[in-house]
């Protein structure tokens, strides 16, 4: 046997083509013997499954690194770091809850050096791009890639030459170019900066990043698997859901479930839910058509510029065929669809979000509400980059209340009067609302949801009931009732509201997670405003029946 010490990290190139196998050493653009440029980093799986490489992983720091046997490194010195990974798998139990969905998990990686999971990939392709020993490179981006590599090239010393789309919104050129890169902006698609930088690196005989056909990104992307896994006690989970605009991130991921399965920590691949723009769809409208090979889209058009990628290439016809093989789908999302998950997000589990993240989330709430996704599926979202900056279009412009005092104060003696009258002044009247609810969850949910909006004074009642008494004694504006209640039903409540001469008038909305018959439809028509599905309501739907109901 030779010796134990000396870690011969041998790392091969396989062409998906030919099967033709090249030993790593510096990154290569192509097969050597039959020219394709979709090539595949290999390890020796085997002798780190016989070693129990696993037991080492779980003694280090939590964090990308912690997997590099697995990722295109020869040697640990060249890591560049800040820190990436490691980031926090959370239950979203409230807007499992209003889709349905009792195992949703989200995958925060907001949480990274520069709030976006590109964190992963600059990780490793600057390591690697120190370990070759390159100086200076050049590189496209719709936004996060730029920023993220510009902080990691800043550490190690490189020169970088970032070319984005003029759609890239100005703060994050900013956030690019502070950390000392070149940032050029070039007016036009994201697909024509790709061009102008491959042009201007030839000419400067500069390395150019390949993105999503480099080996370090798709290696950097596999980490989000082994945590997953890792997070989820060696299961995997029955999706994984992203918003993609080149792909990389669930061809990554899908490898990453490969190798573990190789590596016999898991059992099998999970289904992929892929989302896009619906203003820049190609892989979407490709898939929808039955075809493995998309049109590049020319003209994106859409808010959401971190996808703008309108030519996928060739990762469309990966992410085709690991969808046939292993399950999954393809949807898109529209812009509006986008921003009413942006803010649903943020209201319900407190996760403020950029638009290109939101729009996986608008696909899992039509997945959701279609079935496609089903109740007790266990589903793992990319929550992929945080909110950066605050743009005008998420909030519109009355995200804050005014509130002037200025004029009150002279009357120094009491400022507390002339707060409280401008408040009063500025708040029209309060509509009170009496929510009729058994699962407590819910009744918390529901009751956020309506003091979010600052202009409802809510009042739960745990049963039907109780909820009766409530109703009477304090005369709301409006009720919202559940049906399905162990002591008195829904359908009771509202046959006790309606006979009250006192209660006779108070409009009601039912709630229910219980699909109707036709004939319990025709008992509650004409007695009640609305009925909404719960496990499929929004709150958007919720407010808009209220509004409908109390005018
Ligand atoms: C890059 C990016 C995406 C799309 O990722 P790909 O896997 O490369 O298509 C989604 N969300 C955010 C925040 C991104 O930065
Ligand atoms: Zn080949």
């Amino acid at each position: 046997m030779s010796s134990l010490n000396v870690q011969t990290k041998q790392i091969y190139l396989q062409c998906v083509h030919c099967g033709h196998s090249m030993l790593y050493e510096r990154p290569l653009a192509a097969c050597t013997r039959c020219g394709e440029n979709i090539l595949k980093a290999r390890y020796d799986l085997q002798m780190l499954r016989e070693t129990n490489w696993i037991e080492k992983v779980k003694q280090r720091e939590p964090g990308l690194w912690r997997y590099h046997e697995l990722l295109p490194l020869h040697s640990t010195d060249n890591i560049v770091s800040l820190g990436e990974g490691g980031t926090p798998l959370l239950h979203a139990r409230n807007l499992g809850m209003m889709l349905g969905l009792k195992n949703l998990y989200i995958k925060d990686e907001r949480q990274g050096p520069t709030h976006s999971f590109k964190d992963r990939q600059a990780s490793v392709a600057i390591s690697v791009m120190r370990e070759q020993g390159i100086g200076e490179a050049v590189l496209a981006s719709t936004g996060n890639v730029a920023i993220a590599y510009s902080a990691y090239a800043a550490r190690a010393g490189i020169k970088m030459w970032a070319f984005l789309t003029s759609m890239v919104p100005g703060e994050k050129m900013r956030e690019a170019a502070i950390y000392g890169g070149e940032v050029i902006k070039v007016t036009g698609t994201y697909d024509q900066a790709k061009i102008v930088a491959e042009s201007f690196a030839r000419s400067k005989g500069l390395y150019m990043d390949k993105g999503i056909k480099s080996i370090a990104a798709v290696e950097s992307m596999k980490t989000l698997a082994f945590e997953i896994a890792q997070q989820l006690n060696w299961r995997t989970p029955d999706w994984f859901i992203q918003a993609v605009s080149g792909g990389m991130g669930p061809i990554g991921v899908a490898k990453g479930f490969e190798e573990l399965i190789a590596l016999g920590l898991v059992d099998r691949m999970p289904a992929l839910g892929i989302v896009q723009a619906a203003g820049c769809a190609p892989m979407i409208n490709a898939y929808k058509g039955g075809r493995r090979v998309a049109t590049p889209v020319e003209n994106p058009q859409t808010l959401v510029a971190t996808l703008s990628t309108g030519n996928p290439g060739r990762s469309y016809e990966l992410l085709f065929d690991l969808i046939n093989e292993h399950g999954g789908t393809m949807e898109d999302a529209t812009d509006e669809e986008t921003f009413n998950a942006l803010r649903l997000l943020a209201r319900t589990e407190g996760l403020s979000v950029e638009p290109a993240t939101a729009v996986a989330f608008a696909g899992l709430i039509k997945l959701a509400r279609r079935g496609i996704i089903k109740q007790d599926e266990l589903i793992v979202i990319n929550c992929s980059g945080h909110t950066f900056p605050v743009e005008k279009h998420i909030l519109g412009d009355e995200y804050a209340r005014n509130l002037d005092v200025s004029a009150q104060a002279h009357r120094i003696s009491l400022p507390e009067e002339g707060l409280l009258s401008a408040l009063e002044q500025m708040e029209e009247r309060i509509h009170r609302i009496v929510v009729i609810e058994d699962n407590p969850d819910a009744g918390r949910l529901i009751s956020r949801i309506l003091k979010i909006q600052g202009r409802y004074e809510v009042h739960v009642a745990s049963g039907g009931a109780d909820g009766v008494v409530m109703v009477d004694r304090i005369k709301p504006d409006l009720v919202i009732t559940d049906l399905m209640m162990p002591d008195v039903d829904g359908f009771s409540v509202i046959n006790a509201l309606k006979s009250d001469p006192n209660t006779a008038t108070i409009p009601i909305i039912v709630l229910t997670a219980k699909e109707l018959t036709v004939y319990e439809r025709e008992r509650l028509s004409g007695q009640i405003e609305s009925l909404l599905q719960k496990g499929s309501f929004m709150d958007e739907q919720l407010l808009q029946s209220i509004i409908d109901a109390l005018r």
